[in-house]
């Protein structure tokens, strides 16, 4: 197994036993690994920082099975019809206000259908002429639909791949694996950035975690963003009393995602708060660079903005977006104070309440 970082090489040729390899590394050497290669594409102590807003919580059809929002779920969820577009677009001006640059927007949908798309449309459209970067979540779109949403300058869109093709059937049985391709295919064909990634600790193996990887490292081109989730464990969902992933093994999965994507945004998404403060630091170190900020994501807790203010304080972190100029590296952390301040605001947060 090469331990080799001199240079970075963006591949699309993995196979699974080379990326099972790289996860028995002994973590020392694993970390280090990561690490060089994370120095050479990305600013070591910058963090990219998303918000995220639900557009329309609850009722969804399909049967993922760690999903609060899911139909086939007994939770507790309340749910919620399309946010008004006015709505939203209130939320997207406070959120720039603050100081965010990208608004994430998310959908509990099988797909957008016909009568929906309007007004994601015009969401889309009013986002970005607030001067902010965009990203959607509405479930699989026909390649028609993607270029409706890229043609109105939609940036990036998020479709995860949730686990190995090989493990994706005890997960999800209403939409297929080659579902969900075809969706990131058409994105691209669309010409917006992918935000693609998976969720650990669902009973999957390692087999499957480098299964994962190498789907999206071996995609004609790496996702941008790479969301990388610890399962939240929802009452009322199948996966609720799934056993714990062993931390390093999360931590391990960072770093080979890093070492397989290179230059691709790493994110610590769902799960960060159940993770301490030393394991999130492993997390930075083994080359995640980008978190959702907010003390809540779509519609499950998140760590608290003065808790992450707090440690990328005490890390020496910068929180950075991706379209800013080197000059406004620190902005975020007023941002992140501006949130702070702003967490009782009853408009951002109904979404997700
Ligand atoms: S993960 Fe998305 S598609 Fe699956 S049930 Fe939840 S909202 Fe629906």
């Amino acid at each position: 197994m090469t331990t080799n970082t001199s240079n970075t090489q963006i591949r699309h040729d993995w196979c699974l036993t080379e990326i099972v390899q790289l996860f028995e590394l002994p973590l020392n050497d694993l970390l280090f690994l990561a690490q060089s290669i994370h120095r050479q594409n990305f600013d070591p102590n910058a963090l990219q920082i998303s918000r995220l807003l639900s557009i329309k919580t609850g009722a969804c059809p399909e049967d993922c099975k760690y999903c609060a929002q899911s139909g086939h779920n007994q939770t507790e969820l309340e749910k919620e019809k399309l946010l008004e577009v006015a709505s939203v677009i209130e939320a997207a001006r406070k959120a720039k206000a603050e100081g965010a640059s990208r608004f994430c927007m998310g959908a509990a949908w099988r797909c957008p259908m016909d009568k929906d798309m309007p007004y994601v449309l015009e969401m889309v459209r009013e986002v970005k002429a607030l001067g902010m970067e965009t990203c959607m979540t509405l479930g699989m779109l026909t390649l028609e639909q993607a270029h409706q949403l890229g043609s109105e300058g939609l940036d990036y869109y998020n479709h995860n791949l949730d686990t190995s093709e090989a493990y994706y059937d005890q997960i999800v049985t209403t939409r297929t694996y080659q579902d969900r391709l075809d969706t990131l295919q058409h994105v691209r064909d669309a010409g917006m950035k992918i935000c693609s990634g998976g969720i650990l600790g669902m009973g999957e193996s390692r087999e499957d975690r480098a299964g994962l990887l190498m789907q999206l490292a071996n995609l004609p081109e790496h996702p941008e963003s790479v969301p990388i989730n610890m399962l939240i464990k929802i009452a009322g969902t199948p996966l609720a009393d799934e056993e714990d992933l062993d931390s390093f093994e999360f931590v391990r999965t960072v770093a080979v995602a890093r070492i397989m994507m290179p230059r691709s945004w790493v994110r610590l998404s769902a799960g960060r708060e159940s993770m301490n403060d030393q394991m999130q630091a492993l997390c930075y170190f083994a080359g995640a660079n980008s978190v959702f900020c907010g003390d809540k994501l779509l519609t499950t807790g998140n760590t608290t903005v003065s808790d992450d203010k707090s440690l990328f304080e005490r890390l020496g972190l910068n929180t950075v977006d991706t379209q800013a100029p080197t000059e406004e590296l620190n902005r975020d952390m007023a941002v992140l104070a501006e949130l702070k301040r702003s967490a009782e605001n009853e408009l951002f947060f109904n979404a997700m309440e």
